[in-house]
């Protein structure tokens, strides 16, 4: 039994501390906020076993081009925010090239397929059923041509990762979600999967069962993290092991211990609309590059990747959505005042750091998650607590891949 620190109270952190709480450590979370008031937050709240290959980016000559030009919603950037990452996103595009791209998901698919398995206790035990939903989502196909190719991932998901989705066409879309008002083509609706109706409230009620379990939460700044002989300290914590669990402000910290970390930030932005007949189900309108998930505060409109150093006033990407949004379902106005950001922690082989810091005795990273954070975080924290109490860890994983 260890006294141990973690970094961070987002769904990684969090989740950290209550998988060593269980294996018999003495666990201190050390957070300079709210547990899950950042990206773990502002996401779409999907829980998936269905996103068994990482997010590659787009590498056809057309999809390049409308990022080069700024057209299109997948991938917005400025000068600034490409340049000041441009190593760790050059290495993204290489590592979304297809035989690397398939490598990676062989570790990835194994992660997230037991994504709801390990959610599912710890719900259970944090008494947060209210804000889960067990009936997957819904992927939007607006033509016959789309919907053929969403038919050839289905059974190659099915084949490879064994991965359950119902195709269904306009009119079983239109019994399903009767809030829809165009016509489409049809839908996959990926019916394993779990979701959130508040990602921030499910953090919060896991930090909220780790302190009913004896945890405690400290309100500081990690940033003081330093040696005091063999111990680490934070303020007036001390403890044996430190981990690093600190979502996309983890590689400042690294740095400071001898660990570069090349991370893509991708932003992202979401605002929640008031909806009188929500989706019974979150939609993905991957066409127009937006989720739209029915959530406690209204429809959140979830969109995908700004490489930008700073938020924007006025996002594009959130002002396409909305009209996507528009066109697909009654909603009503703004329920905020501005719209949330925060930025995806993503590593350029697509794979999140967990394991030892090389050469710094009893520090863990613990960040990474990418796309899915908010789904892997308990996978990947069974896996760290398993190697912090003496277990091997997964060698794909391990931070030293990063001093290669
Ligand atoms: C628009 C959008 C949609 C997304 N949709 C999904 C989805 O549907 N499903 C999914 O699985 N994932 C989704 N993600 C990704 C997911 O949200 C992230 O991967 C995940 O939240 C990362 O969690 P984390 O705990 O690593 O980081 P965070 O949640 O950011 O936690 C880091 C914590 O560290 C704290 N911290 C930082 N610096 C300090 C310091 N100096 N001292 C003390 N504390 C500090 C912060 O306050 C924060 O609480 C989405 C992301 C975005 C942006």
């Amino acid at each position: 039994m260890a006294e141990i620190m973690v970094l961070g109270a987002g769904m990684v952190g969090v989740s950290t501390a209550l998988a060593l709480q269980a294996r018999g450590h003495h666990v201190t979370i050390i957070e300079r906020g709210t547990p899950g008031r950042e990206t773990s937050y502002g996401n779409a709240g999907l829980i998936q076993t269905e996103a068994v290959e990482p997010y590659a980016m787009p590498l056809a000559p057309g999809a390049l081009m409308q990022i080069a030009l700024g057209r299109g919603y997948d991938v917005k950037w400025t000068p600034s925010g490409l340049l000041s990452q441009l190593g760790a996103v050059f290495n993204y595009a290489l590592n979304s090239l297809p035989a690397a791209h398939k490598r990676a998901s062989v570790t990835w698919g194994k992660l997230i397929r037991q994504s709801t398995e390990r959610h599912g206790p710890l719900i259970e035990a944090a008494g947060a059923d209210n804000i889960i939903r067990r009936n997957g989502y819904i992927e939007l196909h607006r033509t016959p041509a789309k919907m053929e190719k969403a038919r050839k991932t289905a059974d190659r998901f099915l084949t490879e990762f064994g991965v359950a989705a119902r195709l269904i066409d306009g009119r079983e879309l239109r019994v399903l979600e009767p809030s829809i008002r165009v016509e489409v083509a049809g839908a996959t609706h990926w019916s394993d999967s779990w979701n959130c109706s508040d990602p921030g409230g499910l953090v919060a009620a896991y930090a909220a069962l780790f302190q009913k379990r004896g945890g405690r939460v400290v309100n500081a700044d990690a940033g003081d993290l330093h040696r005091k002989g063999a111990a680490w300290m934070v303020d007036e914590a001390e403890a044996e092991h430190a981990v690093i669990a600190l979502g996309p402000w983890s590689p400042m910290m690294t740095e400071r211990f001898g660990l570069k970390v090349p991370m893509v930030y991708k932003r992202g932005y979401h605002r929640h609309y008031h909806m009188d007949a929500p989706p019974h189900h979150p939609i993905a309108d991957f066409g127009n590059s937006v989720v739209l998930s029915p959530m406690r505060r209204g429809l959140r409109i979830a969109t995908a990747a700004e490489l930008t150093p700073h938020p924007r006033l006025t996002p594009p990407q959130l002002k396409h959505g909305e009209k996507a949004a528009r066109e697909l379902f009654e909603i009503g106005a703004p329920v905020e005042a501005e719209p949330w950001t925060g930025r995806r922690p993503c590593m350029p082989d697509m794979l999140p750091v967990v394991g030892r810091v090389p050469d710094q005795p009893n520090l863990w990273a613990h960040f990474g998650h990418g796309h899915q954070g908010f789904t892997l975080g308990p996978v990947t924290a069974e896996i760290l607590a398993d190697e912090i109490s003496g277990g091997k860890g997964w060698d794909a994983l391990q931070p030293s891949r990063l001093k290669r």
